[in-house]
């Protein structure tokens, strides 16, 4: 959805980063004292999640620019840690669950780059591996179209070896880097092309089947954009992940995403984008779920969804989640279709248990904390 209406917290004083969003969207912002005034606008619309879409509040973050991943404790969680620079979306899927978290849910932009340099600083100077993401409470890559922050992060990423707070290292190779995972459901990459990543950036695009793109994921880019984008990226040097989340189960889905599967990895002669199993840093897979009360919210906004009618049942988490057969069902058709094109390429459950692990790819990662330094291995590999 298009930005529409440009709020900005008067206490900010303008700046290069401010002027910057300013002229991108092409809008005269209103200054506010109080962020009240914002809620209120978009709590007065009949759609007040089309409004927070279409309304971009340039604030600042009053709380932690890091945070860790909440996980759960029933479900084997990655140890991600989460970079908080901004809220919501332009895009509009239907099972958003951003939709029910934010209350009014509003398109925020966190200004501050410096508070954000000096957090990853903190970070880098710990000599451990950090997976960090944008792609939390936002997608990544939206901002690239109104901010150059995502380009500096890139290169921030691509600098930590120097960064004047890391141990310095020997041999020249860097122990334990940390590396950027920016996550979208956009093509918005131009800004990314010429930077010197070092490696340190991993692009990952959430992915769908064409079916779901179209009836659930309002405003995405279609699959082809999506993977045609990654092979650009790829061919830039960045390093690749892709996310099948959410998996959602229908009439004919396996054969759909087998199919989804082929397009990343076959050749151009064969109708695929021939994407090299090496570029790819991990899949990650995880079946629709969610909190009973995004129900309504779907009934509401998406009537012709079917998304929220199927075999579900509650989790230990209290999220909604199909019959674990039919999870272990579909995972295990996916799996196989991986391995055929990359039998060594990383895959894991995004909140799945013992037993989903086990029938689905042969193991469980039972010591706490083993799925995470199973994904800082692949980093080691992949992005050094
Ligand atoms: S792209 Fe992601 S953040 Fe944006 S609406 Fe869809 S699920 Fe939500």
């Amino acid at each position: 959805m298009k930005i529409e209406t440009l709020f900005m917290d008067s206490h900010i004083k303008p700046c290069e980063e401010t002027d910057y969003i300013i002229e991108k969207t092409g809008l005269k912002p209103e200054y506010v004292k109080d962020s009240k005034v914002v809620y209120d606008y978009v709590n007065a619309s009949d759609d007040p999640v089309s409004k927070g879409k279409q309304t971009l509040y340039i604030t600042e973050n009053h709380g932690a620019v890091i945070k860790q991943c909440p996980g759960t404790s029933h479900y084997t969680c990655c140890d991600y840690t989460i970079l908080h620079t901004g809220t919501f979306c332009t895009m509009d899927c239907s099972y958003c669950i951003l939709q029910a978290y934010f209350h009014p849910p509003v398109l925020q932009y966190f200004t501050g780059q410096e508070k954000i340099f000096s957090a990853l600083d903190g970070l880098f100077a710990q000599n451990k591996t950090f997976r960090v993401g944008t792609g939390e409470f936002t997608d990544s890559l939206i901002w690239e179209k109104i901010s150059n922050l995502p380009a500096k992060l890139v290169k921030k990423f691509a600098e930590q070896q120097s960064s004047k707070f890391r141990m310095p290292v020997q041999s020249g190779s860097m122990i334990n880097p940390s590396v950027l995972e920016l996550k979208t459901k956009t093509v918005n990459i131009d800004s990314l092309k010429d930077i010197d990543h070092n490696r340190k950036t991993v692009i990952a695009w959430s992915l769908n089947t064409p079916s779901i793109i179209k009836s659930e994921e309002k405003n995405t880019a279609s699959l082809g954009a999506r993977l045609k984008a990654a092979k650009k990226c790829e061919q830039w040097g960045y390093r690749l992940a892709f996310h099948f989340d959410p998996l959602v189960i229908y009439d004919g889905c396996e054969s759909d995403y087998k199919e989804v599967i082929r397009s990343i990895f076959a050749d151009a002669s064969s109708g695929g984008f021939g994407i090299l199993p090496e570029s790819i840093v991990w899949i990650s897979l995880g079946t629709f779920r969610f909190m009973p009360p995004l129900k309504q919210i779907i009934e509401k906004r998406f009537s012709h969804s079917k998304i929220a009618y199927g075999e579900f049942i509650t989790g230990l988490d209290n999220k909604m989640r199909y019959f674990k057969p039919l999870r272990i069902a579909l995972y295990q058709e996916i799996v196989s279709s991986i391995r055929q094109y990359a039998p060594d390429l990383l895959v894991y459950f995004c909140m799945e248990d013992r037993e989903v692990w086990e029938k689905s790819l042969g193991f469980f990662p039972e010591k706490e904390g083993e799925l995470g330094q199973m994904l800082d291995k692949s980093v080691l590999k992949r992005c050094c």
